[in-house]
């Protein structure tokens, strides 16, 4: 079926409304009608060509929420009609360890939601930026919130998981300190998960017009991390730091903040490396540094249950299919609380 989706077709050229095609459900395939469409960071690195391998026409978007409209003969836990998400994957092995562990975001063949190699055409997926998607039921989440807040809902796809997920591998709860670097749409969820945990919060931000929305979001006490007296007041003194930014930055100034045997888990994935970071600030205290990549689908939906149970939600503002260019902008310069999401109505 054709449908409407905005994407770029080349990594210079502005995303424009596109014509693309997506198969008719096979025997294990939800359809989804997409009614809304988080605007993630990686959907800007990806679509122009930060990040190696971008393939075009690009068609972005892992942040999908929308209504059941069709599914397959051997489908058996969704039917026409419910409320559902699409997160950062589409496909994997189904096979492997990490797969049976239903740790697919660590599969060696994970199809992501958009980029990756498929058979459909034009040969690789296109992502939510789009009227309507089809996944193998693995891969569909339920949503359990009330309907009227389904577009807040959708950024927890990809910024509320790959925030839960950390926060819950390095234990965040209640007697544990845990900061939380960039205070954008990654930075906010994981400053309102971490607070729900009940972990003791510190939002680490460059943007000192973010403070007391820091505060409003859940955090405990907020740092302007150019502010060399600040930093200080909490050396020595974090068990986990989650750190979402989006750009290479100096790493070191945040060991400095860890206790001994703490660690810094990076999510921001920049286009270019960080500076290295100085082995001594490790070595001294036996600190870590980690990565973490968004999560499987049994931990985005219980992290979508958890959300459900406490009310939680993103916070968004609204766009129009054709206000994403400019939205791309703004989000280059902090300037969205926190994220954006597409009306899909209006790609019409
Ligand atoms: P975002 O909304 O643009 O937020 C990033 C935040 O980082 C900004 O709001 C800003 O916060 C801070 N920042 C930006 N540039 C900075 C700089 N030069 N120095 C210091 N701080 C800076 O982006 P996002 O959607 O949250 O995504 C963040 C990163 O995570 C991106 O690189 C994205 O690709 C990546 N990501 C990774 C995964 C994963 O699975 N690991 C999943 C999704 C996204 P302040 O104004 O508070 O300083
Ligand atoms: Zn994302």
């Amino acid at each position: 079926m054709t449908i409407k989706a905005y994407g770029a077709q080349a990594a210079h050229l502005p995303l424009e409304s596109l014509d693309i095609e997506r198969r008719a459900p096979g025997p294990h395939d939800v359809r989804i009608d997409i009614a809304y469409c988080g605007v993630c960071h990686s959907d800007l690195h990806q679509v122009r060509a930060e990040w190696a391998g971008t393939r075009y026409p690009c068609v972005p978007g892992h942040e999908i929420v929308g209504r059941v409209s069709a599914v397959g003969a051997h489908v058996s836990g969704f039917k026409q009609g419910d409320l559902v998400g699409i997160g950062c994957i589409v496909d994997s092995c189904k096979q492997c360890a990490d797969c049976e562990e239903g740790l697919e975001n660590y599969c060696d063949n994970m199809i992501g939601t958009y980029n990756s190699p498929t058979a459909d055409a034009p040969g690789h997926t296109l992502g939510g930026y789009a009227q309507q998607i089809v996944v193998h039921e693995r891969y569909v989440l339920r949503i359990r919130h009330p309907e009227d807040q389904l577009a807040a809902v959708a950024p927890l796809l990809c910024a509320g998981i790959t925030t839960y997920s950390p926060l819950r591998h390095w234990n965040a709860g209640p007697g544990h300190k845990i900061g939380v670097v960039g205070i954008g749409g990654l930075g906010h969820m994981g400053i309102k998960l971490a607070h729900a945990m009940g972990a003791h919060v510190v939002a680490f931000t460059t943007s000192e017009s973010k403070r007391e929305a820091a505060l409003a979001l859940g955090a405990d006490d907020v740092v302007v991390s150019r502010n060399e007296a600040e930093m200080a007041a909490h050396t020595k003194s974090f068990d986990f730091i989650l750190n979402t930014v989006a750009a290479p930055h100096d790493l070191d100034v945040f060991f400095a903040l860890l206790k001994r045997d703490g660690t810094m888990a990076l999510v921001g994935a920049p286009a270019t490396p960080h500076p290295s970071p100085q082995v001594f600030n490790l070595i001294t205290k036996r600190r870590s540094l980690a990565g973490s990549m968004i999560g499987g689908i049994p931990e985005t939906q219980e992290m979508l249950d958890f959300c459900a149970e406490r009310g939680i939600v993103a916070d968004i503002e609204m766009i129009r299919a054709g206000e994403i260019n400019e939205a791309y902008e703004r989000m280059l310069k902090g300037d969205v609380k926190y994220r954006f999401v597409i009306d899909t109505a209006t790609l019409a």
